[in-house]
């Protein structure tokens, strides 16, 4: 089958990676300059050298064996550690968070800065809308962004699917990220639910990481909810008051400081797992069908492309048997 995905965050990485296997022809697309997603890792220049921030996800978790398994194979190439600071069973990527999805990029060819609009169905084939115009034919495609974008695409296709993306509201996320001229190491490195703060913490302390003092702060839904369009320099001023309040002592005053807003960060999950049209060929994943969780992801895109590798194999069967006895005929 020559199958499209969108999206080639953690959860399109880990389907195409499993649809591959299966010995399909798997082509992605990312709206994205380069590998992140929400895994992604933002470089800022500052007078002391670059800094570097994970401003998504902070660590990820890998308590499915299978998921275990392919983890400790990146710690042993040096692409993953554990960072003990977060928890016993929190994992890092080296240098940055994005080194896990460039690591898995690599196994496919993906289109990067491909933003898919939408897509149609003709002579049973599948083709993509961009604004540079169509690509196809594919004979399935994956949707694996969040849901709010997959909503908009799969409401014209199939609308149960729609209406469960539309129930997976995501909560949004203020990231704040801080870069300071001297070390602040007598504080705790890693805080979570301070006031305002859902999460901060020493981004420099992370294992490997180099370059100048860098604090990450992450708002609470609520907190961002209210101040959703805030100008960004508002937001990294609140948020440095924040994490002083949080610490209970003026903190320096930062060199460099940068916010991002997550429209889409968090989403307590539908429970579907995946979604699998036979009729129209059309899959969806993404952690908003498990839980809010970077080792979520990675599980719906596995089940996914079982799930569809396993009626790719029965139609084949099918077709096979449907040809041996025209044969014999
Ligand atoms: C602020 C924040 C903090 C987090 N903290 C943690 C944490 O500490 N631990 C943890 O386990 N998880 C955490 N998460 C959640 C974790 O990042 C996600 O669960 C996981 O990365 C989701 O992977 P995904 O592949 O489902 O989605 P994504 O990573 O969002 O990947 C979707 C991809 O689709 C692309 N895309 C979207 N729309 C289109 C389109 N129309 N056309 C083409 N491409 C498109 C995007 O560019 C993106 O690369 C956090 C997330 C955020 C935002």
């Amino acid at each position: 089958m020559n199958i499209a995905i969108i999206g080639a965050g953690m959860a399109g990485l880990a389907c195409a990676d499993a649809l591959l296997e299966a010995g399909h022809k798997i082509s992605l697309f990312d709206k994205g300059r380069g590998p992140g997603g929400r895994m992604s890792t933002r470089r800022m220049a500052t007078p002391l050298g670059e800094a570097a921030f994970d401003h998504g996800a902070q660590y990820f978790t890998a308590r499915d064996p299978r998921f275990l398994e392919l983890v400790k194979g990146w710690s042993k190439t040096g692409i993953v550690a554990p960072w003990p600071a977060a928890g016993s069973d929190a994992w890092v990527g080296l240098p940055g968070m994005n080194a896990v999805i460039r690591k898995m990029a690599e196994a496919h060819a993906v289109e990067w800065g491909y933003l898919i609009s939408g897509m149609h169905r003709r002579g049973g084939s599948w083709w993509l809308l961009r604004s540079a115009g169509e690509i196809g034919p594919f004979d399935a495609v994956i949707l694996a962004i969040p849901a709010e974008q997959a909503a908009a695409i799969l409401s014209l296709h199939d609308f149960a699917m729609a209406r469960t993306a539309l129930t997976a509201r995501s909560q949004p996320c203020w990231t704040s990220m801080f870069v300071f001229d001297r070390s602040i190491d007598d504080i705790e490195p890693v805080m979570r639910n301070r006031g305002d703060i859902l999460w901060a913490a020493r981004n420099s302390a992370k294992p490997g990481r180099s370059g100048p003092e860098a604090w990450i702060v992450q708002a609470n839904p609520v907190w961002t909810a209210a101040r959703i369009e805030a100008p960004e320099e508002h937001i990294s001023e609140w948020l440095c008051g924040a994490l002083a309040s949080a610490v209970g002592r003026p903190l320096l005053k930062p060199i460099a400081a940068a916010s991002h807003r997550w429209r889409y960060a968090l989403s307590a999950g539908t429970g579907d797992g995946a979604l699998w049209n036979d009729g129209i060929a059309l899959g969806v994943c993404g952690d908003w069908l498990l839980g809010p969780r970077v080792e979520c992801a990675w599980q719906s895109g596995r089940m996914l492309a079982e799930r569809c590798a396993g009626v790719f194999r029965q139609t084949e069967q099918v077709t096979a048997s449907r040809l041996e006895r025209i044969h014999r005929r």
